[in-house]
């Protein structure tokens, strides 16, 4: 029986209950198709540190180092917590970025989708949805601001003072570039590069970089588009977009807008791809505001278990069907309380009956060959 090994990164926060309906849904694929997860819970995040000292433990690296894949849960405490941990192994610092570090993550895949059936979840006017939210965010992972060089002190006015570097290197931005023009290959085509070459450099070379990479894909069409402008377009006229491309801190807040205008954070999974290693997380955070109160929406949880199977395991067809799956529930009249207010004709699921539904309409499924 073929086995794959995954390291569990529950995380804070909702991250342990929408972990559990991941579980649910992994076991059962398992199942179905006459394969082995090896499953390992491990620590990371802010629990890793209040459990062992340290945010990215040395025998969560090992469990990770030695899976084929590996699926996390968001981490991170409200502000007010967070102030209980060292500024430098606070959870993002101290493990989300030396996890994406460690295995150069550098292909961010954030689906922002949803069909013409389920518009009703989008704050948007029907006439702006159209036939639907169809985009894939790309977004780079281990360069820019996030990752160069910072330095805090007192200058020479006696001021406190920060210096955070934007670095890339021309092969970093033309390895993201080569994902977004091969995605749009296998989609319509048509590829948004977002930038802000208008003030920063390092958008300058992007540019360069792309009109390069471009020649290797003359089908694609190319729509140059400042980031600003980009961020009003989502809300006005989303359905111009198919795959966009663009810089690890746009990609950040811009892939959240696109939860905004899908109606929930609670809708976007992400894959995190590597040269050897990938990894999938909701993109959202902990949500420390409804944490422990089983009302999460596991959707992105149980979206980033879809995309693990097709990209990482080639399963294709059963990664389809878990989308089916998922989108059934919402089609039947069901929602999770972050996508509709009580009162608006839904009948209303928490989190654990929202992975029950979802592995009941899997099973009912046919097994891919
Ligand atoms: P957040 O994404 O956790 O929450 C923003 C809003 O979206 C909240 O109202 C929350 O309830 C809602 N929400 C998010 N996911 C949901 C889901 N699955 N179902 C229903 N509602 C959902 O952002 P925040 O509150 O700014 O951050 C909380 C913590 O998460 C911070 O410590 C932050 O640093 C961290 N964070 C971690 C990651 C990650 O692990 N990759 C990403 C972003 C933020």
């Amino acid at each position: 029986m073929k086995t794959y090994k995954i390291a569990l990164l529950d995380g804070d926060g909702i991250g342990p209950e929408i972990m559990v309906e991941a579980v649910k849904i992994m076991k059962l694929v398992a199942e179905r198709n006459h394969i082995n997860f090896e499953l390992t819970h491990t620590p990371f995040g802010a629990s890793a540190w209040f459990q062992c000292g340290s945010s990215f433990p040395d025998a969560t690296k090992l469990v990770c180092d030695e899976a084929d894949a590996i699926l996390k849960g968001p981490i991170g405490l409200s502000h007010e917590e967070s102030k209980k941990i060292p500024v430098d192994q606070q959870p993002e610092r101290g493990a989300l970025l030396p996890l994406r570090r460690r295995y150069n993550t550098y292909a961010n895949f954030r689906p922002v989708f949803l069909p013409k059936g389920l518009a009703h979840f989008s704050p948007l006017k029907p006439e702006i949805i159209g036939d639907g939210i169809d985009i894939m965010i790309i977004r780079e992972l281990v360069g820019g601001l996030y990752f160069g060089k910072k330095e805090t002190g007192i200058n020479a006015a006696g001021k406190r003072y920060v210096n955070e570097m934007l670095e890339y290197d021309e092969d970093q931005i033309r390895a993201i570039l080569k994902v977004g023009f091969e995605t749009a290959m296998k989609r319509k085509k048509v590829l948004h590069n977002i930038h802000k070459s208008n003030v920063l450099k390092s958008s300058v070379l992007w540019n360069e970089i792309l009109d390069e990479v471009h020649k290797d894909y003359p089908q694609v069409k190319v729509v140059q588009m400042l980031v600003d402008a980009a961020a009003t377009y989502l809300c006005l006229n989303p359905g111009q977009f198919d795959v966009m491309v663009m810089e690890n801190m746009f990609g950040d807040i811009l892939s959240d807008q696109g939860g905004g205008i899908l109606g929930s954070l609670g809708l976007m999974p992400s894959a995190c791809i590597g040269p050897d290693k990938a990894y999938y997380e909701p993109s959202h955070g902990s949500a420390p505001d409804i944490a422990g109160k089983n009302i999460a929406n596991p959707y992105s949880m149980i979206g980033s278990v879809a995309m693990m199977l097709e990209y990482s395991f080639g399963m294709d067809q059963e990664a389809k069907n878990l989308w089916q799956a998922m989108q059934s529930v919402f089609a039947k009249g069901f929602s999770t309380p972050d996508l509709s207010k009580p009162g608006s004709g839904v009948k209303m699921i928490s989190t654990s009956e929202f992975g029950d539904l979802v592995a009941s309409e899997l099973r009912a499924m046919p097994v891919p060959n």
